[in-house]
C-alpha cells in the first residue's frame, strides 16, 4: 500500500522523517514550486512564512517545554532550527533560508522518502494518506477534504507583518534592547514621543485597507489581530499592546510615549520584521503610515504585510485521539490544518502523527501517545476532544497542562520530563526508532 504524506511543511517533514527512520517508504507530495500558495516564496520544504521565531527556549515557557519534549522525540525541525539559529536572547530564532535549505537537503537525500512535486487533489481510500497541507491548503484539495469528511472546513483570517530592509532604517533614532529581559538585547526599538505617536495613530486608523468580505464581518483570530484593528479599539490600545513603552532600562528617567519593535530576520541584521504589525493596509498606505515612525522615514519594505486565509478542520468532530479520521482508518491529519496553532505546535503534531502511523504499520501493539503530564499530550487532547464552545485553534500554554491551580511550574516541568522519557523508552522497547 502506498503511504502518502501530503504537504512538505513543518508537519509533513516531521511525519516523513519519522516514518523513514522506521524503515517505512513514503511519498512526500509538495505542490511548490509547480503551484505556489499566495504566501510561500520558495520551492523549499518547511518554509517558515512569517516570523522567524520558534519562540522561547526556556522550560518555564510553554513553547520551551514543548520544544524540550519534541527534542526527546527526535524532531527534525528542531535539529535543523538549532543549526540555523540566529542570536535572539532566550528565543530560538532562525535564519529561515538556511533552515529550509537544510531540511530540504536532508529529505532529498533520504532514500526512504520519494518527493513528488505536484498538487495532490484526490485522496484514494486504497492508500494510507496523511494530510499536512497547512493553513493554505490548495482549493481543490480543500473541497475534497470537505466532501470526504462530510463537513465544511472551518476557516479564519490571519495577517503578516512587514519586513524592512535594515540598511534603510535610521538606526540613530533606535536602540537595541529587550523589554524587561536581562542579557543581550537583540530587538530593535523605535521610541516615539506623544506627538509622533498621535500622528502615527491618526494616520493608521484612517488609512485605506484591502477589502475582504469575511474580515469585514469580523472573523479574526484574536491573538493575531491586525495592528489597525487594535488601534481602532482606542487611542491607547497600541500603547498597552505591541507599542507599550515599558520595561527598558535605558529609559528609567525619561519614558518614551510608545515603542515599536522589530526583530532581526538574519544573523547579519540586514532585515527586520516589525513585531505585532500584521496588517491589511494597502501596500502604498503601509509605506506611508510606517514612515511616520521615527527611524522608518525612508524605510524600504522588503515584504509587505498581508492577510491570508487559514484553513482548519473541525478536529474534535472528525478525528480520534490518534489524528486519524473516525470514518477512515487510513486517513490521518497533521499540522496546522488540525487546529494546532504555530510553527512549533505544527511540527509537534507531525511528530505525533508520524509516531502513530509508525506504531500502526509496525504492529507494535496498542498505539501509545505521550500522556497528560506532557505539553504535547495535552495539546493532542485539546485538539481531538469535543469542546464546550466552538472549536478554536490552540497553541501550547501552561493552562493545558495544569491539573490544580496551586501547582508550581518546576513540578510540571519535572513531571513532563519523567513522562516523556518513559514514553520514549517504552516506544523504543516496542521497536520504534529515534535518533
Ligand atoms: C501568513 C501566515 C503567517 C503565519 N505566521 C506565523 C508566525 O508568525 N508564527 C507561527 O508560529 N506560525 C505562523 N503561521 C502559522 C504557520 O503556517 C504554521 O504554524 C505552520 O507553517 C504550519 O505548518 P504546516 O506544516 O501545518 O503547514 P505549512 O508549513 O503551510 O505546510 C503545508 C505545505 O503543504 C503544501 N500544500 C498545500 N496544498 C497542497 C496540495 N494540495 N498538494 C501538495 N502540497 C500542498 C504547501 O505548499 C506547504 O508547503 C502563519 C501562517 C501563515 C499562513
Amino acid at each position: 500500500m502506498n503511504i502518502n504524506v501530503i504537504g512538505g511543511g513543518l508537519a509533513g517533514v516531521e511525519v516523513a522523517y519519522k516514518l523513514s527512520k522506521n524503515g517505512i517508504l513514503v511519498n512526500l507530495y509538495e505542490m511548490r514550486p509547480q503551484k505556489m500558495t499566495n504566501v510561500h516564496q520558495t520551492p523549499y520544504l518547511a518554509e517558515v512564512v512569517c516570523s522567524n521565531s520558534f519562540k522561547s527556549k526556556e522550560l518555564r515557557n510553554a513553547k520551551g517545554l514543548l520544544k524540550y519534549e519534541m527534542d526527546r522525540l527526535d524532531s527534525l525541525v528542531l535539529k535543523m532550527a538549532y543549526r540555523s539559529e540566529v542570536p535572539a536572547g532566550k528565543s530560538l530564532n532562525i535564519d529561515r533560508e538556511k533552515f529550509a535549505k537544510l531540511i530540504t537537503g536532508y529529505i532529498e537525500n533520504d532514500e526512504n522518502i520519494n518527493i513528488i512535486r505536484e498538487e495532490k487533489k484526490d485522496i484514494s481510500e486504497d492508500e494510507l494518506n496523511i494530510i499536512a497541507t497547512g493553513p493554505l491548503t490548495s482549493e481543490a484539495l480543500s473541497a475534497n477534504i470537505s466532501k470526504i469528511l462530510n463537513k465544511g472546513s472551518l476557516y479564519f483570517y490571519d495577517a503578516l507583518s512587514p519586513i524592512i530592509d535594515g540598511n534603510s532604517i535610521d538606526k540613530e533614532k533606535t536602540f537595541y534592547g529587550l523589554r524587561y529581559e536581562k542579557g543581550e538585547g537583540k530587538i530593535l526599538n523605535f521610541p516615539m514621543d506623544k506627538e509622533e505617536y498621535l500622528q502615527f495613530y491618526n494616520e493608521l486608523i484612517n488609512a485605506e485597507k484591502v477589502k475582504m468580505k469575511d474580515v469585514d464581518s469580523g472573523i479574526y483570530f484574536e491573538a493575531c489581530l491586525p495592528v489597525e484593528e487594535i488601534a481602532q479599539r482606542g487611542e491607547d490600545a497600541l500603547r498597552f499592546g505591541p507599542l507599550r513603552p515599558v520595561g527598558f532600562r535605558e529609559y528609567i528617567d525619561h519614558k518614551p510615549y510608545a515603542v515599536a519593535q522589530a526583530r532581526p530576520e538574519t544573523a547579519l541584521y540586514d532585515s527586520f520584521e516589525l513585531i505585532g504589525f500584521q496588517t491589511r493596509l494597502t501596500f502604498s498606505e503601509q509605506k506611508r503610515v510606517l514612515s511616520l515612525i521615527p527611524g522608518l522615514e525612508k524605510a524600504k519594505i522588503i515584504r509587505y504585510g498581508i492577510m491570508h486565509r487559514n484553513t482548519y478542520i473541525n478536529s474534535p468532530e472528525v478525528l480520534n485521539k490518534y489524528f486519524q479520521t473516525k470514518n477512515n482508518k487510513n486517513l490521518f491529519f497533521a499540522g496546522q490544518i488540525t487546529g494546532v496553532e504555530g510553527y512549533v505546535e505544527s511540527a509537534a503534531s507531525g511528530i505525533i502523527t508520524g509516531l502513530v502511523v509508525t506504531q500502526m504499520l509496525k504492529s507494535t501493539g496498542e498505539i501509545q501517545l505521550p500522556d497528560e503530564s506532557t505539553m504535547i499530550g495535552n495539546l493532542i487532547k485539546y485538539i481531538t476532544t469535543l469542546p464546550e464552545k466552538k472549536f478554536q485553534p490552540m497553541s501550547s500554554n501552561y493552562g493545558l497542562i495544569k491539573r490544580e491551580k496551586k501547582e508550581k511550574r518546576e513540578d510540571l516541568i519535572e513531571r513532563s520530563k519523567i513522562s516523556i522519557e518513559k514514553y520514549r523508552e517504552d516506544q523504543r522497547k516496542r521497536g520504534v526508532i529515534f535518533d
